[in-house]
């Protein structure tokens, strides 16, 4: 009997499977037949020369997907990653016809790359040509001058070349290659390098004697490499050919770096995945051709050239300039020593513009005469364009109203009334004219106008726990995830917080649903670890006037908020944060989470007077933390309402899939209903 049970349960999971075949073939159904519109779409926009993007019709788009996709029980963040692809996909297929009608390709197109099957630039170059790969042939070259040379000779018409990497730096072959070549910089791609350790087999890694891959990559994981003992590396022309080598040897003591990808083509086993430095590793990559690209200025992009200035005071600003009149936004410079002339140095820039636009015509000419050398590479579209968010109001549901709504004032900072004595002087107003405005991950802290929402539990407990609150916080249409991973607890036998396994799953949840994270930092020791998973770093009140971890936190290269302590004085407060100044690090963020007063009906007294006179004083960003001035839930949304109508940069609050059962801080938790009619009630009070 249970036999025939197994065997009607497994039909019911083949009849199941063939309904999501067919479901999944509807899927692609629709996605070509959208292709085919974006086509139509295309050629109209050509003939009528009108604008490839339009933000406000993203936004409407993102807007009624989400309404629709909230009415089948889809959520917005999900609603929103799909279509963010299928925009993506629309744009590059649009930017690609007014690239290939510029180049006046048709028929196969040839492209030469470095290395053989399986290589990154191979990998790279098929993601690039990914809407036209039918026509493309790839051509495998021995090293980057063949490249050149078969662009050069018209044997491709392509060329294909890596020019940096996130962790190693420039490519200074390949910027040594094209200052000589006769090509232009028609297109990039910017690649994410996944290297894994490869072997016949899946040793163990004290087994492992060599390890074969390109010097590149060897760099890349220079950490990983480090730890292994009583093992050599061997630098080979590329990383598919260390993973030949390691097959063809038949080895186990031998292993080799390179994609899972070529791995895979090989039958290598992946011993372990992602070993570089640094966990997002990234390859830049130009296309080049024989032609520069005549690109119509609808397209946006990037211009890159050459130059080498004068040999006298001021002369780099000077050339430099020249972008800045004609407001122009460089993305790179780059020095590389001039062959022949000791200590001068030539100068690679890349910046936002077209060759085809008068004022970077202008720009150009003006800081061309400005230099002793200028050779422009060429424009070409520029990779990485920013999404469209969904407009906040898609995230609140559409009918219901907010309960509450408060319209917030902001008061001015003209009055600065700051202390004739004060002994801080990079945090004062003074020192600065602007408002300090700290990016993470595409959120704006500080400024003038942007209100950020930081929302979490107060520590990580675990995988479910702190990916239920990210969701929250994505779905409520909030910035920023918080979760505390080394708790600063009041009694030692209370729980400590799950440290770096805790705060793996917070850059998991984090990076999921799009989130830059924060967390605290406890003690100097751990700054390094800490800033390198962490967007924002965490001194607790506790913490304030820690002076070495504030020297620590100083001199790392992330941003830090900074909490009030609980018995500190405004002055005490911009003088802790001033350590940090001091250090270096000018992205601090100031918070006021609640001093100790006489008062024991709450936690701590929520002290809203200091946002207003720190907004005086300071041109740092300020947000307030009612969660662990309240102390009880009941309190957090009234103080946190009071609080947006005294004109924070962002808000603070914990929350908890269910604060009953919560590791720390359980009585002070949100709730995800409340916080989402709290995200709804600040965010639409917007000053
Ligand atoms: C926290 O935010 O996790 C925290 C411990 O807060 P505070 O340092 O303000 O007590
Ligand atoms: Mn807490």
């Amino acid at each position: 009997a249970s036999l025939l049970h197994e065997d009607s349960s497994m039909k019911d999971l083949e009849r199941l499977r063939a309904e999501f075949d067919r479901v999944d073939e509807r899927i692609i159904e629709a996605l070509a037949e959208r292709r085919g519109l974006v086509d139509a779409v295309g050629r109209q926009k050509a003939k009528n020369k009108s604008s490839l993007r339009s933000t406000e019709r993203e936004e409407e788009l993102l807007a009624r997907q989400i309404a629709h996709g909230k009415a089948r029980g889809l959520d917005a963040h999900f609603v929103t990653r799909v279509f963010h692809e299928v925009i993506d996909d629309a744009l590059r297929l649009q930017e690609l016809q007014v690239v290939q009608r510029a180049a006046g390709t048709s028929g196969v197109v040839r492209v030469a790359y470095q290395g053989v099957d399986g290589a990154y630039s191979q990998l790279a170059a098929q993601k690039f040509f990914a809407r036209d790969l039918d026509r493309t042939e790839l051509i495998g070259c021995l090293t980057f001058e063949d490249v050149v040379g078969h662009v050069e000779s018209g044997a491709a018409d392509y060329g294909f070349l890596p020019i940096e990497n996130t962790t190693a730096g420039a490519i200074n072959q390949v910027y040594d290659l094209l200052l000589h070549a006769t090509l232009s910089n028609v297109g990039e791609e910017v690649f994410r390098v996944d290297h894994c350790l490869l072997a016949l087999e899946d040793v163990p890694l004290f087994k492992i004697r060599r390890i074969l891959s390109h010097p590149q990559a060897l760099t890349q994981c220079g950490k990983f490499l480090s730890k292994l003992r009583n093992c050599q590396t061997e630098s080979v022309a590329d990383t598919a050919l260390a993973v030949r080598k390691v097959k063809e040897d038949q080895d186990l003591s031998q292993a080799a770096i390179a994609s899972a990808e070529a791995g895979r083509d090989h039958g290598l086993h992946v011993v372990q995945r992602n070993i570089a430095d640094q966990d997002e590793n990234y390859t830049r990559f130009l296309v080049v051709a024989k032609q520069p690209l005549e690109i119509d200025d609808r397209v946006p992009c990037k211009t890159s050239l050459v130059i080498a200035t004068s040999h006298d005071e001021g002369a780099l600003l000077r050339a430099l300039d020249a972008l800045h009149q004609y407001a122009i936004n460089m993305t790179k410079l780059e020095s590389r020593p001039r062959p022949g002339v000791p200590f001068e140095y030539l100068f690679y820039l890349d910046f936002e513009g077209n060759m085809a636009e008068a004022r970077v015509q202008q720009a150009v000419e003006q800081l061309r005469a400005e230099t002793r050398f200028l050779k422009v590479l060429g424009s070409y579209p520029l990779q990485g364009r920013a999404r469209t968010s969904p407009p906040s109001h898609s995230y609140f549901a559409p009918a219901k109203q907010a309960e509450t709504s408060v319209a917030s004032a902001t008061p001015s900072a003209t009055a600065a009334v700051t202390p004739s004595n004060v002994t801080y002087k990079l945090a004062s107003r003074g020192s600065k004219s602007k408002n300090t405005t700290i990016r993470v991950r595409g959120v704006t802290i500080g400024g003038d106008d942007a209100f950020v929402m930081m929302a979490g539990p107060c520590a990580v407990e675990s995988r479910e726990q702190i990916r239920a609150c990210a969701r929250a916080v994505k779905e409520a249409g909030a910035h920023i995830l918080r979760g505390g991973c080394f708790k600063p607890r009041t009694s030692p036998y209370s729980f400590q917080g799950l440290g770096f396994e805790g705060l793996e799953m917070l850059v998991d949840a984090g990076r999921e649903f799009e989130l830059p994270i924060i967390t605290e930092v406890l003690s100097s020791e751990d700054v390094r670890a800490v800033a390198r998973h962490a967007d924002i770093l965490q001194i607790g009140a506790r913490n304030m006037q820690n002076f070495s971890l504030l020297r620590a936190v100083g001199q790392v290269d992330r941003p830090v908020m900074l909490k009030r302590g609980m018995s500190a004085t405004i002055d005490e407060f911009l003088n802790a944060a001033e350590y940090i100044l001091g250090q270096g690090n000018q992205q601090v963020i100031l918070c006021e989470r609640g001093i100790r007063t006489f008062e024991t009906s709450t936690r701590n007294t929520l002290d809203l007077g200091a946002v207003p006179i720190l907004k005086q004083r300071t041109h740092l960003p300020i947000v307030v933390d009612p969660s662990h001035a309240a102390g009880e839930r009941s309190l957090v949304v009234p103080l946190a309402l009071a609080a947006r109508a005294v004109g924070p940069h962002g808000m603070m609050v914990e929350i908890h899939p269910n604060p009953e059962e919560a590791l720390s801080d359980g009585p002070q938790a949100l709730r995800f209903p409340e916080f989402q009619d709290l995200v709804r009630a600040t965010l639409l009070s917007g000053a």
